[in-house]
C-alpha cells in the first residue's frame, strides 16, 4: 500500500488547504496548463499530477511541504524541467504533487566585494549570470539550456556544461543554501563564507540529490572577475590523443586558463552545417576531429591570444594539429559557439540517436572513444557515432546516430542494450556512467548496476534520516 494511500488522502484532498497558502496565481489546475510540468524535455515520458503548486516565498514552500507531509503526500520539486534524466516530472500514477519554483525567482543581493550572489533557486541561469556581468563579475556555469533552466535545478542536477575545467560544477560554485526539509522546517544556510570548518559540509548533501532530501529555496553563489581578454580557436587534430596532448600543451604554456576545451568529431560538424541555417565550417581542409578551445584572461591587451598562438604552432611542429583559425571578433566567436551547440539538433535529421554522458579519467578519453566506438560499430553494423563534447573534463557525450536507412523504431529499441554495453566499458575504466545529468528515473538501474553497494547503503541511510516517509522525488536516484 502506498503511503497516500495509508493516510487516506488525496491530492485533492489537499487542494483546498494548499490554494489557501499559495492563493490564486500559485496553483495550477487545468489539463492544458499543466502539461508542460508533467512531460519530460525529451518527450520520453509523461506522468500525471493533481495539480501543479508555485510558491512565491520560502515561508509559503515551508507551509505546502508541512501540509503535504502530515497528509503524505509525495512531492516532486521542479525547476526550468530541462533535465535529461525524467527526475522533474511525476510518474504516471499521478500521485506526486509537482512544486515548481519559478516565482521564486529575486536576486536578493549581488556583494561585489565579497565576490557572491544571493539568489532564489527560481532565477534562470542567464539572469544570474547577467546580474553578475551588470556588476563586473562573472558567473561561470554555462550550457545549453542556459534560458531555461534554474538554479535550483542547476543545484540539484550539480550541473556541469562548457566551463568546468576551469571553474568547476555547480558543486564548487555555491557557498551555502537555504532549503526546506521534507517535514517542512526551513534550513538557513546562506552563508557567505570562504573558509567554515564547523562540521559536515551538509549544503553539499543537497547538491546533486535531484530533489530527493529537500527543496533548495535560494543559494550563494561564487562569483569571479568579468574575463578582460576571451580567445577562441577552432583547431583542426588528427585523433583524440592528439587533442588530449593539445590539451596539456595550452593548459601549460598559457597559465591554466583554458576555460573550454570541447571536442567534435567531422560527423559532428558535417551534420550541423548540412542541417543547421547559417553554420560553416571555417576551416577549409577536413580534419576527422576538431576542437573549440577558449581561454580567458584577466589582461587586456592580448598577451593570452600570443600564449595560445605561440602553444598551436608548437602543437603544429608536433603534428598535434593540422589547421586552425582564431575569432577576431565576439560574433565570430559566437559563430564557431553556434557549431558545437548545434550538434545535438543536427542529429535529430539523421533519424534516431542513443545517447550517452559519461565521464572517464581525462588521460583514458582517446582510449574510451576508439573502444566504445569499435564496439558498437560491431554491435550495430553501419551505427555512426558522434562522440563530442568537454574533453577537458573527461566527459563525452557519447551519442550514436542510427545507421542510414534504417529503421528508427528498431534502432531505438536496442537503446537498452547499447547503453549497458558502452557503460561496461566506461566501468572498466574507472569512469561514470552520468558525468552531468544525473541519475533520475532513467538511469536508476545502470546506477544500481555499477554502484558500490556500500555507497547504495549510505545513500539510503542518508535518505532515510532526511526523508523516512520517502516524500520527496520517490522512486528517483535510490
Ligand atoms: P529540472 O529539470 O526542473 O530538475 C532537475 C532535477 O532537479 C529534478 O530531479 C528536480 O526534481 C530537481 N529540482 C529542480 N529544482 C529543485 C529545487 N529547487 N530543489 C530541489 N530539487 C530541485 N546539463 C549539464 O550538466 N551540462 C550541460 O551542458 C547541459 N546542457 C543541456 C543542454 C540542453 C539543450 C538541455 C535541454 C539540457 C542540458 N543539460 C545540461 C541538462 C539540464 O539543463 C541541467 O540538468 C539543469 O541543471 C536542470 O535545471 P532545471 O532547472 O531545468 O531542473
Ligand atoms: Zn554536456
Amino acid at each position: 500500500m502506498t503511503q497516500a494511500v495509508a493516510s487516506g488522502q488525496s491530492g485533492e484532498d489537499i487542494k483546498p488547504v494548499i490554494a489557501a497558502i499559495v492563493g490564486p496565481k500559485g496553483l495550477i489546475e487545468d489539463p492544458d496548463a499543466l502539461a508542460p510540468y508533467v512531460e519530460d524535455q525529451r518527450g520520453r515520458v509523461r506522468g500525471r499530477t493533481p495539480f501543479v503548486v508555485r510558491p512565491a516565498s520560502v515561508e509559503e514552500v515551508s507551509a505546502v511541504v508541512q501540509a503535504c507531509a502530515e497528509a503524505r503526500i509525495p512531492i516532486v520539486p521542479q525547476g526550468g524541467n530541462t533535465g535529461l534524466t525524467g527526475g522533474s516530472v511525476p510518474f504516471e500514477a499521478g500521485r506526486e504533487i509537482v512544486l515548481s519554483l519559478g516565482r521564486m525567482n529575486r536576486i536578493r543581493e549581488l556583494d561585489a566585494s565579497n565576490f557572491t550572489v544571493t539568489v532564489e533557486a527560481g532565477c534562470i541561469l542567464q539572469q544570474v549570470q547577467q546580474a553578475a556581468e551588470a556588476a563586473d563579475r562573472l558567473f561561470p556555469l554555462s550550457l545549453g539550456a542556459e534560458g531555461t533552466c534554474q538554479i535550483g535545478g542547476n543545484l540539484s542536477t550539480n550541473a556541469g556544461g562548457v566551463q568546468v575545467l576551469r571553474f568547476g560544477n555547480m558543486r564548487e560554485l555555491v557557498l551555502g543554501l537555504e532549503v526546506v526539509l521534507p517535514d517542512g522546517r526551513i534550513w538557513s544556510g546562506l552563508r557567505r563564507l570562504r573558509k567554515d570548518n564547523t562540521g559536515y559540509d551538509l549544503k553539499q548533501l543537497f547538491i546533486g540529490a535531484e530533489g530527493t532530501l529537500g527543496v533548495i529555496t535560494a543559494a550563494v553563489l561564487k562569483l569571479f572577475p568579468r574575463p578582460r581578454e576571451v580567445v577562441t580557436a577552432l583547431a583542426a587534430v588528427p585523433n583524440p590523443a592528439a587533442a588530449l596532448s593539445l590539451l596539456e600543451l595550452t593548459r601549460s604554456e598559457t597559465g591554466d586558463s583554458v576555460t573550454s576545451f570541447e571536442l567534435m568529431p567531422r560527423r559532428a560538424i558535417d551534420f550541423a552545417v548540412k542541417h543547421v541555417s547559417g553554420i560553416a565550417n571555417p576551416l577549409s581542409q577536413p580534419s576527422p576531429w576538431y576542437v573549440l578551445i577558449e581561454l580567458f584572461g584577466g589582461r587586456a591587451e592580448g598577451g593570452l591570444r600570443a600564449a595560445l598562438e605561440e602553444a598551436l604552432g608548437e602543437a603544429f611542429e608536433r603534428q598535434l594539429v593540422s589547421d586552425a583559425t582564431f575569432a577576431e571578433s565576439a560574433s565570430q566567436s559566437a559563430a564557431l559557439w553556434r557549431i558545437r551547440e548545434a550538434i545535438v539538433e543536427a542529429q535529430k535529421y539523421e533519424g534516431g540517436s542513443i545517447k550517452h554522458d559519461v565521464s572517464v579519467p581525462v588521460s583514458r578519453t582517446p582510449d574510451f572513444i576508439a573502444e566504445a566506438s569499435a564496439l558498437v560499430e560491431r554491435l550495430v553494423p553501419g551505427i555512426r557515432p558522434v562522440p563530442f563534447g568537454h574533453l577537458g573534463d573527461g566527459n563525452i557525450h557519447f551519442n550514436l546516430t542510427q545507421p542510414e536507412d534504417a529503421d528508427t523504431a528498431a534502432y531505438l529499441a536496442r537503446w537498452d542494450e547499447v547503453n549497458a554495453a558502452v557503460h561496461d566499458v566506461v566501468h572498466a575504466m574507472g569512469g561514470s556512467i552520468s558525468a552531468e545529468h544525473g541519475i533520475g528515473r532513467f538511469k536508476l538501474a545502470e546506477n544500481r548496476r555499477f554502484k558500490d553497494p556500500v555507497e547504495l547503503e549510505l545513500m539510503r541511510r542518508i535518505k532515510h534520516s532526511f526523508d523516512p516517509d520517502d516524500l520527496f522525488n520517490p522512486g528517483k536516484v535510490i
